[in-house]
Formats: C-alpha cells, sequence, structure tokens
C-alpha cells in the first residue's frame, strides 16, 4: 500500500489502546517485507524484540554500530539475536570505525549532535532507502520529548514510522519481562537504567528518570533518530548535512 494513501489519524484512533502485537502484525502485512525495525538492545528493548520475534522474525533489525558500545550491551545483543533467532544487522558510519575516530577523536565530547548523526542518524536513513516503513520501540513515559508519540505517523521522506509500544509505560515493560521470563541487560543491576554509547551513559540513583543518565549534565535528550525538526549539521570539513 502506498503511505500516502493511508488515513494517519484513523489508524492512530484504530490503535490506541490496543496490544503492540495487534499494531506490529498489522504493520508487517501492511508494509512487509519493505519494513525495518530499530533496537539499541537494552532491557527496555527485549519485549519488542520478543513481540517480532513471534510475529515477523524475518523483519530486519538494524543495530546503529557506533563503535562506542558497552562490551556487555555487544555481548547482550548477540545473546538475544541467537535466542529469539532475529534477523539483526549492525549499521556502522560510512567510513568505519577506525577512520571516525581518527578524524573526529572525541567528537561526542565536542559536539554529540554531529557525532550522532554521523554514526546514527545518516547510516540509519542508508539503510532504509528503499524502505517504506519503520519500527521503533520508544514510549511515551520516557520523556517530555517523547510524551506525544503516536503509534502511527508519515516521517517527512514519505516513510512510516510504527511505535507499537508508545502507550506502555515502565510497568508494562516489566510486566511483560517477567510474564515471558525475559532477560535484563547485564548493566541494569549496576544502576545504567537507560544504555547507549558509553561515553554519554551515567548510571542513575533509584527513582531517577528512565533516561536521566544519557548525555548528562546536557541539553541533548536525543539522538536525533527520533525528532522530526532536521535541521543542517555544520561537519568538521566545513561541509554542511542535512541531519538531526
Ligand atoms: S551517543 Fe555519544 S558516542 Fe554515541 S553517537 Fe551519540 S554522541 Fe557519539
Amino acid at each position: 500500500m502506498d503511505a500516502s494513501a493511508l488515513d494517519i489519524p484513523a489508524l492512530n484512533l484504530r490503535f490506541e489502546g490496543a496490544s503492540p502485537e495487534t499494531i506490529l502484525g498489522w504493520a508487517w502485512r501492511t508494509f512487509g517485507p519493505e519494513i525495518a525495525a530499530t533496537s539499541s538492545f537494552q532491557t527496555q528493548s527485549v519485549p519488542l524484540l520478543h513481540m517480532i520475534a513471534r510475529v515477523a522474525p524475518e523483519m530486519p533489525v538494524f543495530f546503529l554500530d557506533t563503535g562506542f558500545h558497552f562490551p556487555e550491551t555487544l555481548a547482550f545483543r548477540d545473546r538475544l539475536r541467537e535466542r529469539f533467532g532475529l534477523n539483526v544487522a549492525a549499521l556502522a558510519p560510512e567510513d568505519g570505525h577506525e577512520a571516525f575516530r581518527r578524524r573526529h577523536g572525541d567528537l561526542y565530547r565536542r559536539d554529540p549532535d554531529l557525532c550522532c548523526f554521523i554514526n546514527k542518524v545518516e547510516p540509519l536513513e542508508r539503510a532504509m532507502k528503499g524502505m517504506r516503513a519503520w519500527i521503533s520501540g520508544i514510549r511515551r513515559d520516557q520523556t517530555l520529548h517523547r510524551a506525544e508519540t503516536p503509534l502511527v505517523s508519515l516521517g517527512p521522506e514519505g516513510r512510516v514510522k510504527v511505535c507499537p509500544l508508545a502507550g506502555w509505560s515502565r510497568r508494562d515493560v516489566w510486566r511483560y519481562l517477567h510474564e515471558h521470563r525475559l532477560p535484563e541487560h547485564p548493566l541494569l543491576k549496576k544502576g545504567y537504567l537507560s544504555i547507549g554509547c558509553a561515553p554519554c551513559t551515567q548510571p542513575v540513583a533509584d527513582g531517577a528518570g528512565e533516561r536521566d543518565g544519557r548525555w548528562s549534565g546536557r541539553q541533548k535528550t536525543e539522538c536525533g533518530l527520533h525528532l522530526t525538526e532536521r535541521r543542517s549539521v555544520k561537519t568538521t570539513s566545513g561541509g554542511e548535512r542535512d541531519g538531526v
């Protein structure tokens, strides 16, 4: 189906309160095989990965391999891939990790938006060429920025974004994990509530917000994948790229 033919408001009304599996199944039947999911392979990613394994195991699951992940995250990704039989593909920056480090060093300190753009936004855009839909596991209760996340939306590039867990709370995630006896990321018990790249992730105290340990001490709360507004990013080579 042509994405422009979808009645997005009607779909959001229809799916509000529906189970994530129902929404995921609709997305796969409507767009498969031109649909992919993204996952950061942390504890709160596990329910959606478990559902993908049951509803659409052949769906590609893209992992943004920035070269800055904790080794525990890479091991957890491999463990989940094997256990669930997922079709995982790692996406790296265009010139590879070594070239990035040589050219940009600790760019995450100086310009984290540009670092996220080169390591996450651009690789995903490349991988999504030709895809009609994108599945993401973000939830409205994670941050203020995500509070209005629709279940189904149409991106500026004409691609449909589906967030089957948008209406879930952190409690729903835990209920699902316990019901299905699913594993936790090994760093969770050390206080890492949300886990991204190692240089930009801190453990948090009890009672902190789920994403408070991400880019701690900065205004930044998003890597750019889930920002709807787009702007130009100045590159270190002096040029400009359409980006976060
Ligand atoms: S999270 Fe940090 S290290 Fe990872 S891509 Fe973004 S700025 Fe770079």
